[in-house]
């Protein structure tokens, strides 16, 4: 007879996210910092200062993996309404 272990298949706790995986980029502080969320912005805990989801270097990084999705005649030709 097969004996599958069904205990080896129990789903891991999600309770093991801590509280410093949630960070921005602090500018002031030159890194990665726990904040405090406003209504407009993000702000540091150190030193009050904005903070951003992400640093210069890595928002680089970031949006040049954002390639313009850019196609040659794809965009509809401007109307002339002379009639
Ligand atoms: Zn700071």
């Amino acid at each position: 007879m097969r004996n599958f272990n069904l205990n080896t298949y129990a789903p891991k706790s999600m309770a093991t996210s801590s509280f410093y995986d949630d960070q921005k980029f602090c500018h002031e502080c030159d890194t990665y910092v726990a904040y405090l969320v406003s209504a407009e912005a993000s702000y540091c805990t150190t030193c009050g200062s904005k903070v951003r989801l992400l640093s210069k270097q890595d928002w680089g990084m970031f949006a040049s993996t954002l390639k313009p999705a850019k196609q040659k005649g794809g965009r509809p030709r401007k109307k002339r309404s002379t009639a």
